[in-house]
């Protein structure tokens, strides 16, 4: 249904620091349903199309390289309102920024690093699900 479902990765260096099952937890916590979970890694030409909305960005390109340099967790998640309560959840894009006790307050570590991935819209949420998962790997 649209509304209750968001996508979000926790980015190579939040699984290099071994902090997936930490933030799985926050996740958890903050009630979410886990509706999909797969480890993967993303080519650099998959991370390119990931975020091809940022391409004429200056970080794009670092952004593509960091994104494609190892495993990632990809998750489809489920709560009323899930959007905008899983970006309340994991705080501000720069760490510096983010509210105290958010996900990428405790785990980023940087504005580039920044630990986990969030959908902005239902829109998108539903297209970057689906660029992770198909239909049969979603329950529910
Ligand atoms: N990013 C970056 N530098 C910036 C802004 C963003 O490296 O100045 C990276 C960062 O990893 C961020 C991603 O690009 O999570 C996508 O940026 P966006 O503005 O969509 O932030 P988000 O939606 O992830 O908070
Ligand atoms: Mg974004």
């Amino acid at each position: 249904m649209a509304g209750n479902r968001t996508f979000t990765m926790i980015k190579p260096e939040a699984v290099a620091a071994g902090n997936a099952g930490k933030i799985i937890d926050a996740i958890i916590e903050g009630g979410f349903k886990i509706v999909a979970l797969k480890l993967t890694q993303l080519t650099p030409e998959r991370a390119g199309k990931f975020y091809e909305v940022h391409k004429e960005r200056p970080f794009y390109q670092e952004l593509v390289d960091y994104m494609s340099s190892g495993p990632i967790y990809a998750a489809v998640l489920e709560k009323d309102n899930a959007v905008a309560d899983f970006r309340a959840l994991i705080g501000a894009t720069d760490p510096a920024e983010a509210a105290e006790g958010t996900i990428r307050k405790r785990f980023a570590k940087s504005k580039a690093e920044n630990a986990v991935h969030g959908s902005d819209s239902d829109e998108n949420a539903t297209i970057e699900s689906n660029f992770h998962f198909s239909a049969d790997e979603i329950v529910g």
